[in-house]
């Protein structure tokens, strides 16, 4: 069998390319070698197969780092793709590349390949501090005008006493003896097949290469200890209800001083009590009394800025919608304001005193009350169709 060729060459990227680098890098060597595109290209079909296996090494952060560390040996006897089944459709290959975002990153750590360091030394393993989710309430003012918002949390800082290394004395961390240091323990079996050889987790060192001989009395030789603290979050205007905000670095910090994690901010919509949001568009019901149908009125609107005066125009039919412009919620992307519709309904009396009542009887006979939709235009019959 042929050498195995390195996967950064397979990819065609550099050693220190970030994740999505990896992605994009392999997304284009999919879309290239994919069989369903090279129909009995045997070629193509092995490049294919040889960037689908270097894309599910370097994508894994753990394998990634043992195939830093160790080469293909590290990951030999990890089993590449399988493509007994088919090659599976190129649009799959893809959405699954970009649909499901990175996924992961809350349980503990995981170990970032490529990182700097050049030739000295061993590659150490980066901790990332595991996410902290929090629900924030915002009301529709609020949304309008984007808010700050005093958030507590409780999170794991470094230990104030060893300052996140687990111990005092730099001279109790020493190199794990079982793995020596590499976190790794290697397996060699033999069988008919001959020798293969297998990297697992080292059991004395949990993987971390060290072992502290005297750990912190504080926190345990974890590094890291509780704190509350109300941070402040800026949220921009124009948020959703279930939108969530990303601040990157506001998680728990991580062992050994590694990359903290993010804090995640869910956004909760308040419901107004009067107004209904329709994406960046408020609707406002407002009831109007007959007589103010009839005559015209000038009535107020809540709107999110304080109450705003609209004219109700003589004639005015139940149903009938006007719009106020830009009164609406801003666009989180920078597109247009919204409108507030506000939507009129006509109040019909149920019950009249006898001096109303004589007084609406005459009106019982008067032409002028008769219903003539022929003097109506085209919008009327537009709303009474669309009633049902
Ligand atoms: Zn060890
Ligand atoms: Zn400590």
């Amino acid at each position: 069998m042929a050498e195995k060729r390195d996967y950064y060459e397979v990819l065609g990227v550099d050693r220190s390319a970030t994740l999505d680098d990896i992605k994009k890098a392999y997304r284009k060597k999919a879309i290239q070698y994919h069989p369903d595109k090279n129909p009995g290209n045997k070629e193509a079909e092995e490049k294919f197969k040889e960037a689908a296996e270097a894309y599910s090494v370097l994508s894994d952060p753990d394998k990634r780092a043992k195939y830093d560390k160790f080469g293909h040996a590290g990951v030999g006897s990890q089993p590449g793709p399988d493509f007994s089944g088919g090659f599976g459709d190129l649009n799959d290959i893809l959405n699954n590349l970009f649909g499901g975002g990175f996924g992961g990153g809350f349980g503990g750590f995981s170990g970032f390949g490529g990182f700097g360091g050049g030739a000295s030394g061993q590659r150490q393993k980066v901790y990332r501090g595991r996410d902290i989710r929090v629900r924030v309430k915002m009301t529709l003012e609020e949304i309008a005008h984007g808010a700050e918002k005093e958030i507590s949390i409780e999170k794991l800082e470094p230990c104030t006493e060893c300052g996140g290394k687990g111990t005092k004395n730099a001279a109790d961390i020493k190199t794990c003896p079982a793995c020596n240091g590499t976190g790794q323990v290697k397996r060699v079996m033999n069988s008919f097949l001959g020798q293969t050889v297998s990297y697992s987790t080292c059991q004395q060192c949990g993987g971390e290469g060290k072992i502290i001989s005297n750990p912190c009395r504080r926190c345990g030789g974890t590094g890291l200890e509780r704190h509350r603290e109300t941070v402040k979050v800026k949220i921009p205007a124009g948020v959703e209800n279930g939108m969530q905000l990303t601040i990157r670095g506001g998680g728990h910090a991580a062992k050994n001083n590694g990359v903290p994690g993010d804090l995640l901010v869910l956004i909760e919509e308040v419901e107004h009590p009067e107004l209904k949001r329709d994406g960046n568009n408020l609707m406002y019901t407002k009831i109007i009394s007959v007589v103010d149908a009839m005559l015209g009125a000038e009535v107020e609107i809540p709107c999110l800025d304080g109450k705003y005066k609209v004219k109700v125009e003589p004639g005015t039919q139940s149903g009938t919608m006007v719009r106020l412009k830009g009164r609406g919620l801003p666009s989180i992307n920078g597109g247009s304001t919204g409108d507030l519709y506000v939507k009129y309904i006509v109040w019909i009396p149920k019950k009249l005193p006898k001096e109303d009542r004589e007084l609406v009887e005459r009106l019982r006979y008067s032409d002028a009350f008769k219903p003539d939709p022929s003097k109506e235009d085209r919008s009327f019959f537009d709303r009474l169709r669309n009633m049902f």
